[in-house]
């Protein structure tokens, strides 16, 4: 297993397939992007299917989340599905995705055996989503949506980042929205993780913004059960449909934290705001055992630290940014 010194352990897996990205989104990369990993340093499919089979077979992971950068561009993406569902025992498999793309490779990943997909999309405005993410893909992301929808890559949950006066107003406009198109919402707090760091705690929406917004429109009651996800989420109207609000800045859930994750070049990180990383793919290349690889990665996640420290004065950003890391 993957435990560490405060007895969580780590079952929920985050793989990184690629850096890279088609969209720019301001609180993530800057305009011109990012010097992206050169292909030698990244894992290929073969060494990521054997890291997700270390953790799967020999340190208890029973969840696999596959994100960037966007996930869709990497070409191999099917393939390392399949593998990964051929896994025994089979872990859940998930993915991440800005959505554009989805509509063309929905049925062969659900037929590669993904379980279903998280999608980002912050406004229903084309013209605000332009400026949000620098790029004119407002009506890729609704296809994508529609697509796993239809071919049955369910719950499909879409995640919302708020930034003040761009789509702040948008709200329970986002959340009749998804009521209506049976999508699972969830707010993200944005988190100071952007290349360009110029998060300011002061700009952000806060989740109690969020739900005084909400609460103009909808009747929200507290969903009891909250265990590891890093959603708090809400009854809308009496339910059965829900809302969620990852409130990482202002209602840190670290304590409950069951997340390890892997990086495209093959680090395993402990936290997202970790300032160290643990190489696993020397180890790798070099010829180290499956053992080996478990030894190494229960030696990363072991120290784990109590929480992100986002409130503590000594907090510093990570270098690598949300969408080296894999979000
Ligand atoms: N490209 C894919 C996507 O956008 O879904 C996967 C990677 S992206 C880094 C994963 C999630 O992180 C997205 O939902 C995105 O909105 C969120 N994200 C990126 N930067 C963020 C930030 N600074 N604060 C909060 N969420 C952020
Ligand atoms: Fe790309 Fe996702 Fe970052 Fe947006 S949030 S720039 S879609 S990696």
């Amino acid at each position: 297993m993957l435990i560490d010194t405060h007895g969580r352990i780590a079952r929920d897996l985050r793989v990184s397939l690629t850096d890279r990205c088609n969209l720019r989104c301001t609180y993530c990369m800057p305009e011109e992007g990012l010097r992206w990993l050169a292909k030698p340093e990244l894992l290929t499919d073969d060494e990521v299917v054997r890291l997700v089979s270390v953790a799967v077979t020999e340190l208890g992971v029973t969840e696999v989340r596959f994100t960037g950068g966007e996930p869709l561009l990497r070409p191999g993406l099917v393939g390392i599905v399949e593998r990964c569902a051929a896994l025994a025992p089979r872990p859940r498999l998930s993915l991440t995705t800005n959505g554009i793309g989805l509509a063309r490779t929905a049925e062969a990943l659900r037929a590669a055996g993904l379980d279903r997909v998280n999608v980002s999309l912050d406004t229903l405005r084309p013209e605000v989503f332009r400026i949000l993410t620098r790029r004119d893909r407002h009506h890729d992301v609704i296809a994508g949506l529609d697509a796993a929808r239809a071919t049955g890559l369910l719950p499909v949950k879409v995640n919302s980042v708020l930034m003040r006066g761009v789509n702040d107003d948008e709200a329970p406009d986002l959340l009749d929205w998804a009521l209506r198109h049976d999508y699972e919402l969830r707010f993200i707090e944005q988190m100071p993780l952007d290349a360009q760091h110029g998060w300011q705690r002061g700009d952000m929406v806060t989740a109690a913004e969020i739900l005084e917004r909400l609460g103009a429109r909808f009747a929200l009651t507290p969903d009891a059960v909250r265990g590891s996800a890093p959603a708090e989420r809400w009854l809308v109207d009496g339910g059965p449909a829900r809302v969620g609000v990852i409130a990482s800045v202002t209602r840190p859930f670290c304590r409950a934290c069951d997340r390890t994750r892997l990086t495209a070049d093959g680090q395993v990180r402990d936290c997202l705001f970790a300032r160290e990383e643990s190489d696993l793919r020397t180890a790798l290349r070099s010829g180290a055992s499956d053992q080996d690889i478990a030894g190494l990665w229960r030696t990363a996640m072991w120290g784990k630290k109590a929480g992100a420290g986002l409130d503590d004065a000594s907090f510093v950003q990570p270098e690598r940014p949300m969408s080296a890391i894999g979000g």
